[in-house]
């Protein structure tokens, strides 16, 4: 598998191309604005993309998805709530296969309702539910939000194992990439805690 990470566009996100190998299959995980680099990789490995794989419905995380759609034919998968254009809409388990690619979708309501994170060959990309350090503010705000941004993450994000390694949807922690265990050990909202405590770390 090869994997490379872009920082795109004015809000640092990041922006994935993950293929089996030059000229095989790929998908690209949330095309930001500013998605040229990623057309130009695309083309320099003659790679074909057969989908895009958006984490949420903010736009930073999907601007790119017509420019790689046009560029690929690429087909955009999504939530099933995201309110985006989505081809292929899918929900907690589903399952995207592109060559020998098998990406697993877990749902992580918290961030936004249609939050989801990408889980494959000991990789998961996060979107704006987990960053390097710290975790996506939630919608809506208040304890709604904040109870399902705990169960997604004290649940599903902190059963994962700690060899995972963490691709984050922004640039915003002290390095850009992380692993499961590291997080389980220094991300302040993965921080051993009731949910109780968890609504009041959210607020501060
Ligand atoms: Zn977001």
């Amino acid at each position: 598998m090869y994997l490379r990470q872009f920082l795109v566009g004015p809000l640092q996100n990041f922006t994935y191309l993950v293929d089996d190998g030059e000229g095989g299959p790929a998908v690209v995980i949330d095309p930001s604005y500013g998605v040229e680099p990623v057309l130009e990789a695309i083309d320099e490995r003659r790679v074909k993309v057969q989908y895009i794989l958006n984490t949420h419905s903010h736009q930073d995380h999907w601007a790119g998805n017509a420019d790689v759609r046009a560029r690929t034919g690429a087909k955009v998968v999504a939530h099933r709530l995201a309110d985006l254009h989505q081809d292929v809409a899918v929900d907690d388990g589903s399952v995207v296969e592109s060559g020998r690619l098998k990406v697993t979708v877990v749902h992580t309501p918290g961030h936004t309702p249609d939050s989801v994170l990408y889980l494959f060959e000991g990789h998961v990309a996060t979107g704006d539910t987990l960053f390097v350090g710290t975790c996506g503010f939630v919608t809506p705000p208040g304890p709604v939000g904040a109870g399902a941004m705990y169960d997604s993450l004290h649940g599903k994000v902190l059963a994962l194992a700690d060899a995972v390694v963490v691709l984050p949807g922004h640039d915003y922690g002290p390095t850009p990439t992380s692993t499961i265990g590291r997080e389980r050990a220094e991300n302040e909202a993965l921080r051993p805690m009731t949910k109780e405590e968890f609504l009041r770390f959210m607020e501060s």
